[in-house]
């Protein structure tokens, strides 16, 4: 590896002398690589960028994106982004969204499908919010029993095992839009 090898959230620049460029993101106050990578500062534009075979699709604050949910921990989720804004994207960039806010047990489950909101760059990592009512979980499945759920006002049933559960769910829970994004 050369010495501009960088890896994902290294700095890379101060927002006040470059823009964030292909493969990085602006965190407010530097300009930090989004993957592994080669730095490459171009001080005509002022951009920098980071070189990697594949053009990876950052988000954006307050972009809304749809993405599978890859670990669930005791206060936060992570998400694998498969959509930013209705647009599909295959880097398998990952933010993470807090739901210690949310009182509300099993907010989410791996591999639910979920819709968050971008709200920030920070430390290298992309975090995401869930509280609107159009943010939430798209798609669930039975705790128990890997059934179908169907949504009973805050909660969930299954429709196999008549389990109850929660969850976070959006406004658009049991509307098939998102299935069509996947064609
Ligand atoms: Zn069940």
């Amino acid at each position: 590896m050369s010495e501009n090898a960088t890896f994902p959230g290294d700095k890379i620049a101060s927002i006040e002398e470059y823009e964030a460029g292909h493969n990085t993101f602006d965190d407010g106050d530097m300009v930090r690589a989004a993957t592994v990578g080669e730095k490459d500062i171009n001080k005509e534009t002022r951009i920098a960028n980071i070189k990697h075979p594949k053009l990876l699709s950052i988000p954006q604050v307050g972009d809304i994106i749809i993405g599978t949910v890859a670990a669930v921990m005791s206060s936060m989720i992570a998400v694998s982004i498969d959509y930013i804004n209705g647009k599909p994207t295959t880097s398998k960039v990952e933010c993470v969204c807090s739901t210690r806010n949310l009182r509300i047990r099993n907010v989410a489950l791996v591999n639910d499908i979920v819709k968050l909101k971008i709200l920030n760059h920070l430390n290298g990592t992309i975090h995401a919010a869930i509280s609107e009512p159009d943010l939430g979980i798209l798609f669930t499945k039975c705790r128990k029993c890997g059934g179908k759920v169907v949504p009973m006002r805050d909660a969930i049933k299954c429709t196999e095992c008549a389990w109850i559960d929660e969850r976070k769910l959006s406004s658009d829970f049991g509307n098939s839009d998102f299935i069509k994004l996947r064609e």
